[in-house]
Order: C-alpha cells, then structure tokens, then sequence
C-alpha cells in the first residue's frame, strides 16, 4: 500500500509530500477506523461454486443469454443465503427457548484432532503420533461446554462413539423432555442413520426422561456452532504448554479453561 501510495505521489509530480513508511504506517493504524481481514478457510462449496460462476461469466460479452445466467446464479445464492439466514434465525430462538426452560438445546462438534505427544523437537512431523479426540456438547441454556476426549487406542470417531458421547450426556445430566441437538452436517458423524438409530433409543427407552429428540443441522459450510468458542479456549490453553505427552495433561488443560465463567 505505501508502495502504491508513492507511485501515485510520484506520479503526480508530488515528491515532497512523500512521508516515511513508519509515519504512514502509525497515521494508518491511528486515524482511520480500518484493519485487514484474515482470507476464510473452510469456505462454502455452494458459495465458491456461485463466485466462480459469477466471476466467469462477467468475464464474456455482455450478451442476453449471460446477464440471464448471471441472473440465475444471483437468484440461487440469494436463495441460499436465506437458507443459512433462516439456520442462523433458528439456533437464536432455539436458545431462547433453553434459556426459558421449554427445552434442552445441545450443540455438539468435534474438535480439530490433537496429536500426542506435542513436543517442540521437529522430527516429531515425521513420526506416526497418537490421535486423540474431544467431543464437545454446548448446552445453549446454560451456557456451559462438557467434553468428551478419548484416544484412538481406545475408539474411532464414527457415529457410534459419537452416539455414545450424546447418550452419556443426556444420562449425566438433568434435561427437559424436548431435546434439541444442532450439529454440523458432516454424513460420517452426526447425520446418518447410525446416529439416529441411537437416538430413536433414547426417545424409546422408558428408564429415560426424554421423551422428543429434533436434530437440525446447518447448512454445509455456514456452520457458526457455540462449541467453536469452546474449543478456541482449550487451543489457547494448549499454545502456552510446550509439551504435552500423556491425554491427561489435555484433561488437565481442558479444567483450566473459562474458571471464572
Ligand atoms: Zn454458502
């Protein structure tokens, strides 16, 4: 930017109005209400697959049949904004409706896989580490994040250990008879019929209190899940530990998040 910046001037014949970089740099960050944004990752396929449409065909002739294509692309992802809109609507009032006690709401995800043991030694990349995972329920009512961590040692991280995080939850603790659970769409873990065929065990068994389980889901890379947030604390946490060999040390780790909250 100060490159361009000097360009202009030099171009201008202004020369002598050129101020120093570091000058630039503190009038920049002081005086103006701007900042860089960080590029999105995970982005939505939907999304992408619009933008390329979008971009390729602003880049042919302004004919009829392209500004009716181009049209069309902004119809559909008009349509698809609302969907993630009408998602996003959805989980807000649905916490609402936690926090007056109607019913139970749990957002559930898995967090980002951490390998064992983390060591600052770089021949670490290229040895086979232990793979651990960390189910994260958020109970929109209260606002309080329960995890679920286990090795591969011990399981995988299919449906059927994810089912198995849900039924001890819902066993652990006190719940309405409506549960409400929001999870991504991923098909190997939270949608699929393995899942639902846990929870239909739940709502069927007469030992449990719950009598109504909904499962929503958000739209394919719009997914804004509280447990996010949850697990953003414990990544933090787990930055300021150079080492951690054994899965305790995560649990460890995990109690020292948000204490005061
Ligand atoms: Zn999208």
């Amino acid at each position: 930017m100060y490159r361009l910046y000097k360009e202009q001037l030099i171009a201008e014949n202004a020369e002598s109005d050129i101020v120093s970089q570091s000058l630039y740099e503190k009038v920049f960050k002081t005086k103006f209400n701007l900042s860089f944004k960080l590029p999105y990752k995970d982005t939505c396929k939907k999304c992408d697959i619009f933008q390329t449409k979008t971009n390729s065909r602003k880049a042919l002739e302004n004919t009829s049949d392209n500004v009716k294509a181009l049209e069309d692309v902004n119809m559909e992802r008009e349509l698809h904004h609302r969907q993630v809109d009408l998602a996003g609507a959805t989980l807000r009032k649905d916490k609402e409706k936690a926090i007056n006690g109607e019913c139970t709401v749990l957002a559930f995800d898995l967090q980002k896989t951490i390998s064992l043991p983390k060591v600052p030694i770089g021949v670490v990349y290229y040895k086979r580490q232990l793979s651990c995972f960390n189910l994260g329920i958020h109970d929109m009512g209260t606002s309080k994040g329960t995890m679920h961590l286990w090795h591969e040692g011990i399981s995988g991280r299919g449906p059927n250990e994810i089912g198995s995080c849900l039924l001890k939850h819902l066993n652990a603790n006190p719940t309405k008879e409506t549960v409400v659970f929001w999870s991504d769409s991923c098909g190997g873990q939270n949608r699929n019929l393995k899942l639902v065929t846990i929870l239909m065990h739940i709502v069927q068994d007469p030992a449990q209190h719950v009598k109504e389980i909904i499962q929503k889901f958000f739209i394919p890379g719009h997914s804004y899940l509280p447990n996010d947030t949850d697990f953003s604390h414990i990544e933090n946490k787990m930055r300021c530990n150079q080492t951690i060999y054994h899965i305790n040390e995560i649990q460890s780790i995990m109690k020292t998040c948000r204490v005061k909250k």
